[in-house]
């Protein structure tokens, strides 16, 4: 991937924009917390850091590409329409809301700042998926129209896309979903949402179901000219009967403001997220426990593409979870932790572990088929498994094990399957 950019020289104090970190000196090239990249670039896109995701690239660019490459992605606009075989026979395509749900708050219990990026990536998938199910639908004349008529209003207001947004979400499995109001003076469209994949979680002082924002103002933004943002006005786990989301229009791209949970509201969550794990609680009531493929694998996706510090750091939370889960379940001994991997991971649906070897008293290796976030990916030449890793890693340590956990293959790389390393660690003396 091409990105035309040219690095400017930065002058005074500069604030890492991903630990929030300010360096007095704009010669810092790294963070001297975290180690990331503090350079920024000027590209197409106007100035930006490098870490941060190119929102606007990515939505005119990114979107082929994983269009191109990802039949989850591809299929997201068809499925609820066409029977077509299923991208993984085994595990069927869907999986737990618990494993998005620990990929969107651990990295919180990092960073709050990490929100806003998170924000984007939810977008992007909203903007992909009504795009590519408006390919499916061959829906192009009708927005067009609704488009140059600039009424945008009347198009919220037919009965026809009303349901078409519930029953994409429904079938997604995002919960239950209704346009409630449109406001055309202020252009703006109003959402209720109840049973949303993180509606059982405990509450924050303010409303941040963040991910089912981003994706509602992308899929606006795909149908309608502009910039299309949301917040959050009610949320359903402050003991609101639903999540209200007001959708609106505004002329240049700027950032919405969030709520950003503090430590000790990200950790409750967690907290809660692993005791579900753990006692394998089902959630919701009406809605199933689990989300579409496309969910957990463009997150996943456009969190790793980002910089190689995303991918450092999705194999570092993998293991803070993976510990965690395997403290409050208990588990102890190597060749038990394995045992619960294989049946954590099915539970999840995060993967089918077919064969476990040990070739030698230093190292395991572990394959795994049906991976939640490389089925149905073409050869993108990427190791997308590495928050499996980190979580095998951390069961197995918590055990007593004391192994780095690697992804040697991965489906996304063209192999046959992915296949886990866990080496023992050797300390030197
Ligand atoms: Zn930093
Ligand atoms: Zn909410
Ligand atoms: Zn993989």
């Amino acid at each position: 991937m091409k990105r035309g950019r040219k690095e400017i020289r930065k002058k005074g104090a500069v604030e890492c924009s991903f630990c929030g970190y300010v360096a007095a000196d704009a010669s810092f090239n790294f963070c001297p917390v975290c180690g990331f990249n503090l350079s920024e670039y000027e590209g197409d896109e106007g100035v930006y850091s490098i870490e941060r995701i190119r929102y606007l690239w990515e939505r005119r660019n990114g979107g082929k590409l994983v269009y191109d490459n990802f039949r989850s992605v591809r299929d997201s606009g068809v499925y609820p329409h066409i029977k077509s075989k299923p991208i993984r026979p085994q595990l069927g395509d869907f999986g737990h809301v618990h494993l998005s749900n620990l990929m969107f708050f651990a990295p919180l219990h990092y960073s709050p700042k990490l929100a806003s990026e998170l924000y984007l990536i939810s977008k992007l998938e909203g903007y992909y998926n009504v795009e590519s199910g408006l390919r499916a639908l061959k829906w192009g004349s009708l927005i067009s129209a609704a488009q140059k008529g600039g009424m945008f209003w009347r198009f919220f207001e037919s009965r026809k896309i009303k349901e078409t947004f519930t029953e994409g979400w429904r079938s997604c499995g995002g919960g239950i979903l209704s346009i409630t109001k449109v406001d055309k003076r202020k252009k703006g469209v109003f959402f209720e949402l109840r049973e949303s994949d993180v509606s059982m979680l405990p509450a924050t002082k303010k409303p941040a179901c963040v991910m089912d924002g981003g994706v509602l103002a992308g899929s606006v933004e795909a149908l309608f000219d502009g910039f299309w943002d949301c917040d959050e006005v009610a949320c359903a786990r402050d003991g609101k009967p639903a999540c209200v989301f007001r959708v609106y229009r505004h002329e240049t791209e700027d950032k919405p403001s969030f709520y950003m949970p503090k430590e000790e509201e990200v950790q409750r969550i967690l907290d809660s997220i692993f005791d579900d794990v753990t006692s394998r609680r089902r959630l919701r009531k009406v809605v199933d426990d689990y989300v579409y493929l496309m969910v957990p694998q463009c997150d996943n996706y456009f969190w790793l593409s980002s910089s190689p510090g995303h991918t450092i750091l999705s194999k570092h939370l993998g293991a803070v979870c993976g510990r965690q889960i395997a403290e409050k379940a208990g588990v102890k001994g190597v060749d038990l932790a394995l045992d619960y991997i294989k049946d954590l991971f099915l539970f999840l649906k995060a993967g089918v572990i077919t064969d476990i070897k040990k070739p030698d008293s230093e190292r395991i290796l572990i394959h795994m088929d049906e991976s939640v976030y490389a089925a149905g990916v073409a050869d993108i030449n990427m190791k997308l498994c590495v928050f499996l890793a980190g979580i095998i890693e951390g069961i197995l340590n918590a055990a007593g094990g004391n192994y780095e956990v690697t992804e040697k293959n991965c489906l996304a790389k063209g192999d046959e399957d992915c296949v886990f390393i866990a080496k023992k660690r050797k300390i030197v003396r």
